[in-house]
């Protein structure tokens, strides 16, 4: 049984793999945002998936101490942070010349810099184990960029920069880095996305669907977060101990374009 922690698993993909690891049998640090009632009912229902224990602690990405505690608060609990997922993750679509400070800033913290201060608090531990593994969720964003979405691109592709740097130091220590880098997945925060572009490059929402993001994918289908889900769950094998530094696409073909 290994210990888990997932950030931004009160929704969408975070939710889904935290969901699988729960499913086979571990324990979960599910985080993020949401009323607390919200919350009880998914931690009380992944509990019941597995024969983990499941705790949420509410540790805010922007606040590296509160990050810091996360993981203090995981050893504590459990002993150990076996596998950690740095998930949680906001957008802001707009024109650079136009793009509000505040939103670079919340996304440069919430995406890549929650990611350092993470793996910085639980690095230790893994090494003295001998044994970890870190699970970035990255994007096709982290390799290639689209218009509208300067923060986003630049965190992205600075979550790949980090992780092949912890591969590194982790390489003799048993701690494996990667990042999965989705496409177009339906969660709530593509949903929003579709009607900020929509409203940005003056078109429908049904035209943005169609003739931007899955325009991108040549599969023309979105991804599912079981898939990616079930990726992370093989990144935590044994089977996956030679995997270490990688970005490994899930995103229907679109950057082999
Ligand atoms: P989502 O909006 O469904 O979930 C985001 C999660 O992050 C939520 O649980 C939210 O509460 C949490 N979160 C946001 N701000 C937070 C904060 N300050 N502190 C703690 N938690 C916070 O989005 P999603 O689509 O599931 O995205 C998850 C990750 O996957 C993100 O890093 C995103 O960039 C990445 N991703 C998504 C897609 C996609 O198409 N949906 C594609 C590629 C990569």
């Amino acid at each position: 049984m290994k210990t888990v922690i997932v950030t931004g698993s009160t929704s969408g993909i975070g939710l889904g793999i935290a969901e699988s690891f729960a499913r086979a049998g571990h324990n979960i640090v599910l985080n993020g945002l949401g009323k607390s009632d919200d919350v009880e009912a998914i931690r009380a229902r992944l509990a019941a998936l597995g024969e983990g224990k499941v705790i949420f602690h509410g540790a805010n990405m922007l606040k590296p101490d509160e990050i810091a505690d996360l993981v203090k608060t995981t050893e504590t609990e459990f002993g150990s942070v076996d596998v950690l997922v740095p998930n949680a993750g906001i957008q802001h679509v707009e024109k650079i010349e136009d793009f509000p400070l505040a939103k670079w800033d919340a996304i440069i913290a919430i995406n890549l810099s929650s990611a350092f201060h993470l793996i910085r608090a639980a690095m230790a531990g893994m090494k003295t184990r001998k044994s970890g593994r870190i699970i970035a969720i990255a994007s096709a964003h982290g390799l290639i960029a689209s218009p509208y979405k300067s923060a986003y691109v630049a965190a992205k592709h600075g979550i790949l920069g980090l992780i092949k740097t912890v591969a590194l130091e982790g390489a003799e220590f048993g701690v494996t880095a990667n990042a999965i880098c989705p496409g177009y997945v339906e969660t709530p925060l593509v949903t929003g996305q579709i009607a900020d572009t929509a409203k940005t490059r003056n078109m429908s929402e049904e035209a943005v669907i169609s003739d931007v993001i899955l325009k991108a994918q040549p599969t023309k289908q979105f991804v599912t977060v079981e898939q990616i889900a079930a990726l992370a769950l093989f990144l935590a094998s044994d089977q996956a101990a030679q995997i270490t530094g990688a970005a490994l696409p899930m995103d229907g073909g679109w950057t082999a374009q």
